[in-house]
C-alpha cells in the first residue's frame, strides 16, 4: 500500500496479505517451519535465490503483515519485528556498533535502556555518555570522533520532557552519527520521527500498540540498509516476535488512532483538572501551556499524549496516600493500557539510582506518574480527589 493513505486507513489495512482460503481478518500462523515443493526450491530459499518463508525465527507470514502496516504508519522502509521493546533496542545496538564505537544518549531513557548501555553494550566495548534530554548543545558536546549513535525517548518518562528532535538529528548528521528514537509514549499516530530526521525509530509494542496489556513485542524500523545488520542480529540469535503476538498487535494497530486519541483527551482533562487541586504542587503534561517545551512538543507531536505526572504536596507520605486511597486506578508501573495506572517513580521505576542523582533528574518524592486509560475521566478524577 503507497503511503497516500491516511494513518487511519493504513492502520487497519497496509500489510494485509490474504492466503488462498481469502480470509478477511488476518490469518495466524502457527508454524515454525514451512515446506518446499521440492530440494530445488529448497536449496533457493536457503541461498536467498528465491524469496519466501523458511522457518520462523527468520519470518512468519503474521509477523511480516504486522512489520508492513508498522512500516506504512511510521512511513519507514523497513521494520523489523522482535519479542520486546528491549530486544528491539538491543537488536538494533547489535547491528548498528562494534567493539570502539560511541554512543550519545538521552539520560531520561527507560532504566532497562539505560542499564543495556551501561552494562551489556559497556561489557561489549561500547561506551555510552548520558546527557540532558532537551539542551541539544550537550549533544554537540559530548560527540568524539568515534561516535556512531545518538539514542533518546521524547516525551521522556515520567517527567514529559521533549527532545527537539530535528535539532539533535542535526547535530547527529553533523558528525556521521545515526539518531534512534524510542517511539513508545506517541506511536507513529502522534509523532513521527522520520519526519524530523530522525534514522531509526524503536517500539515496544507492549505499550500502546497492543493497548490492552497482553502481550510483549518491539519493532526496529529504518532504511533497508540500515535494517539488513538488525534483520541478520534477529535471524541469527532469535529475538524474534511470535505470530501470536503479532497477531494481537496487528489486531491493535487497527484502533490505534482512536485509542490515542481518546488517551490524549483525557490525559489532558486531568492534567487542566490536577492543575486546579491545591494539594498538587506542579503538573508536567506536554499538552499544558505552562509545559516548559509546550511549542516544541505541539510541533513535534500532535496531541501530548497519554502521560501525566504530578508533584503533591508532602513528599512520599503524600504521594502514597494519594496511591493507596485509589479504589479504580491499577497500582502497577505498566503503560499504554485502556486501563488507568498509577505509579510512585521515585520507589518503583527509578529506586535504584540514587537519591542524589533522582533529584538531579527533577523526580521528587511527591511525583505520581499517571499512564491515562480510557474509563470516563470523571471516575478518574474521582478516585484522586480522595487522597489529595
Ligand atoms: C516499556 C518500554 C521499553 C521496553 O519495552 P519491553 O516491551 O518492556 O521490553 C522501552 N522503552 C520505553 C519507552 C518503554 O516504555
Amino acid at each position: 500500500m503507497t503511503e497516500s493513505y491516511q494513518p487511519e486507513t493504513l492502520a487497519v489495512r497496509a500489510g494485509n496479505v490474504q492466503s488462498q482460503f481469502h480470509e478477511h481478518s488476518e490469518a495466524l500462523f502457527l508454524t515454525s517451519s514451512f515446506t518446499f515443493d521440492n530440494a530445488e526450491q529448497a536449496a533457493k530459499r536457503f541461498i536467498g535465490e528465491e524469496p519466501g518463508n523458511i522457518y520462523a525465527r527468520f519470518t512468519n507470514p503474521t509477523v511480516t503483515m504486522f512489520e508492513d502496516r508498522l512500516a506504512a504508519l511510521e512511513g519507514a522502509e523497513q521494520c523489523v519485528a522482535t519479542s520486546s521493546g528491549m530486544s528491539a533496542i538491543l537488536s538494533a545496538c547489535m547491528g548498528l556498533l562494534k567493539a570502539g564505537d560511541h554512543v550519545i544518549a538521552s539520560q531520561s531513557l527507560f532504566g532497562s535502556t539505560v542499564n543495556l548501555f551501561n552494562t551489556v553494550m559497556k561489557k561489549f566495548g561500547v561506551e555510552t555518555t548520558f546527557v540532558s534530554a532537551t539542551d541539544v548543545s550537550a549533544w554537540k558536546a559530548a560527540v568524539r570522533p568515534n561516535t556512531k549513535l545518538f539514542f533518546l525517548e521524547t516525551p521522556s518518562n515520567p517527567l514529559t520532557e521533549i527532545s527537539d528532535i530535528a535539532a539533535i538529528s542535526a547535530v547527529a548528521k553533523g558528525c556521521g552519527a545515526l539518531l534512534a528514537v524510542d517511539n513508545c509514549f506517541c506511536t507513529p499516530i502522534l509523532q513521527r520521527p522520520f519526519d524530523f530526521g530522525a534514522d531509526i525509530v524503536i517500539h515496544s509494542a507492549t505499550k500502546y500498540i497492543d493497548g490492552q496489556g497482553r502481550v510483549l513485542g518491539g519493532a526496529v524500523l529504518g532504511s533497508k540498509k540500515l535494517m539488513e545488520p538488525v534483520y541478520g542480529f534477529l535471524r541469527t540469535t532469535g529475538p524474534t516476535m511470535s505470530a501470536f503476538n503479532a497477531w494481537v498487535f496487528l489486531k491493535g494497530l487497527e484502533t490505534l488512532k482512536l485509542r490515542m486519541d481518546a488517551h490524549s483527551a483525557n490525559a489532558l482533562q486531568l492534567a487542566q483538572w490536577l492543575e486546579k487541586q491545591p494539594n498538587v504542587a506542579r503538573v508536567f503534561y506536554p499538552g499544558l501551556p505552562s509545559h516548559p517545551q509546550h511549542a516544541l512538543a505541539m510541533k513535534q507531536q500532535k496531541t501530548g499524549g497519554g502521560i501525566v505526572a504530578f508533584e503533591v504536596k508532602g513528599g512520599k507520605a503524600a504521594a502514597w496516600k494519594v496511591i493507596d486511597s485509589t479504589k479504580l486506578l491499577s497500582i502497577t508501573a505498566n503503560l499504554g493500557d485502556t486501563k488507568t495506572t498509577i505509579t510512585h517513580p521515585a520507589t518503583t521505576t527509578h529506586a535504584r539510582i540514587s537519591p542524589e542523582a533522582r533529584a538531579a533528574a527533577g523526580i521528587g518524592e511527591g511525583l505520581i506518574r499517571i499512564a491515562v486509560g480510557l474509563e470516563a475521566i470523571v471516575d478518574i478524577q474521582n478516585d484522586l480527589a480522595r487522597g489529595l
